[in-house]
């Protein structure tokens, strides 16, 4: 058995650098049995466990070594409803892979590979499986915003025979899934193939309603939900506070990746929405969404395009792979660094960065080192676009428009860990608009046990 994974085929570094398309190219049938055959069958593993929507990984991966395709999936599918999602971006690395037994000798199962697998090659078969559903329950469930914590909510309510519309404020479903990870690591093909399934279980989906402006949740309460889930994300960008932030060539990671991904500017003049990127990028942060803003940056055509982060590689949340993938691209980095404030020309265009060289301290609440900055060792980056990509918060409007539905601190909504209940009765929420920025496989499991918790109160025995 080999020590290593079966490699991911993937695109050229050199070209791939320079075009949106998908970066890795998926396993062939062979590949895809060669990788099973590592699973040990284990009696007791521990990869479910590791899973957040408890997939049968060993029962699934087993139908995939007998190269019994159609089982496999069914079996994803029965406990994650966007397994083509989840295979591409879920950081398996620290959930099901990292418990995997044989990770502790070898290389774990690329168990994330072959759940991409058996999602791609049941759509190109042209028959694709539709969960059952209940019968009609008779009641509504009203479920707000479309990422992956109000998708998995409404597929697993309306299996259960509820009628379920979602209320998207964007003119596409998906959340981050559509507006913020690029196409070339999440084609959007395969979120609308995986919505499609939804609107097969009678899921109803709204676009264009923002709630808490076109309608409330106290209005959608008294036009006969029953209940309502929000799964509304944390989509409001945050900035660095430093001067200069106003300048032209300043840009959200918000804004730089919602222009590229869903206004799709890289096709202009084929969609009208043109986004300007210059020579010299910087992409301040260390995360996901700063690895998909420096290689969008890079695709634009970009000579150079460097991360300035504030801690060291070790400590960067972006995903492993992401930031291979990254280097591999010609993104280079700047470690242990920050910026103090941006520079601009008469005309107010930005011409560059002044930052401060930074040392790792104690730890802070997150766990990680906390960068100090190191007297008198400023140093100044010649750019001519910048994308800030330091986190994202709570947008308020939710909120701030619904009676008695708590907030803490940050504005995130207090809920049950465990059943996404709220202080408000009926209403349940989960994902991001709960815990704060996290992962699509969190976010659906929140969707997944508030779901099971909305069913219970739909239901009462
Ligand atoms: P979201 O996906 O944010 O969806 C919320 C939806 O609610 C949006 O469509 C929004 O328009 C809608 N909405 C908001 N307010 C309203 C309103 N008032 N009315 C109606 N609709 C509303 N996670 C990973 O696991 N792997 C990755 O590789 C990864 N990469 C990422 C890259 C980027 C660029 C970003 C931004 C995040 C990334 N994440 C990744 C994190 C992950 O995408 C999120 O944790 C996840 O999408 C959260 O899901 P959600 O359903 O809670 O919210
Ligand atoms: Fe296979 Fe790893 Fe799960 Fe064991 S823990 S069954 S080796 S995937």
């Amino acid at each position: 058995m080999s020590k290593t994974k079966t490699p991911m085929p993937k695109q050229d570094p050199v070209k791939r650098a320079r075009n949106f398309d998908e970066v890795a190219l998926g396993y062939s049938p062979e590949q895809a049995i060669e990788e099973a055959n590592r699973c040990l069958k284990c009696k007791n593993p521990k990869c479910i466990a590791g899973c957040p929507v408890e997939i049968d990984i060993p029962a699934f991966i087993g139908s995939i070594s007998e190269g019994n395709f159609r089982e496999a999936i069914v079996k994803v599918k029965d406990k994650n409803v966007l397994p083509a999602i989840c295979g591409r971006v879920c950081p398996q690395e620290t959930q099901c892979e990292e418990v995997c037994i044989l990770g502790r000798r070898r290389d774990p199962v690329a168990i994330g590979r072959l759940e991409r697998f058996v999602a791609d090659w049941e759509a190109d078969t042209d028959e694709v499986c539709i969960p059952d559903c209940a019968p009609p329950t008779g009641k509504r469930v009203a479920v707000v915003g479309s990422g992956p914590a109000g998708l998995t909510a409404a597929g697993d309510l309306a299996r259960r025979g509820h009628e379920v519309t979602i209320f998207e404020a964007l003119h596409k479903p998906g959340g981050v899934l559509v507006y913020g990870i690029p196409e070339f690591r999440l084609p959007k093909a395969i979120v609308e193939r995986e919505i499609e399934t939804l609107k097969c279980l009678g899921v109803e989906v709204r676009t264009d309603y923002i709630v808490g402006r076109t309608g409330s949740i106290d209005e959608l309460i008294g036009s006969g939900y029953d209940a309502v889930f929000i799964g509304t994300g944390a989509g409001l960008p945050k900035f660095l506070g430093v001067p200069g932030e106003n300048l032209s060539g300043v840009f959200s990671a918000n804004e730089f990746l919602t222009r590229t991904n869903l206004m799709k500017a890289y096709r202009f003049p084929e969609y009208d929405t043109p986004i300007k990127v210059g020579k010299r990028v910087a992409v301040i942060g260390g995360g996901n969404v700063t690895m998909d803003s420096a290689r969008s940056a890079l695709r634009y055509g970009a000579d150079e395009v460097t991360v300035v982060y504030r801690r060291s590689r070790a400590e960067m949340p972006a995903r492993l792979e992401e930031v291979e993938n990254a280097e591999e691209e010609g993104v280079k980095f700047e470690f242990l660094s920050a910026p103090v404030g941006f520079v601009g020309d008469d005309r107010g265009r930005l011409t560059g960065m002044e930052c401060i060289r930074m040392e790792l301290g104690e730890p802070d609440e997150s766990g990680r080192r906390r960068p100090v900055p190191i007297p008198d060792s400023n140093f100044t980056l010649d750019i001519d676009t910048v994308v800030i990509a330091i986190g994202q918060g709570a947008n308020p409007l939710v909120s701030s428009t619904t009676k008695d539905l708590k907030v803490n601190k940050w504005g995130y909504i207090m809920a049950d860990p465990e059943t996404g209940k709220t202080s408000k009765d009926g209403v349940f929420a989960g994902g991001d608009i709960v815990t704060g920025e996290a992962t699509v496989i969190a976010a659906m499991g929140a969707g997944r046990k508030a779901a099971t918790a909305i069913h219970e109160y739909l239901s009462p025995a």
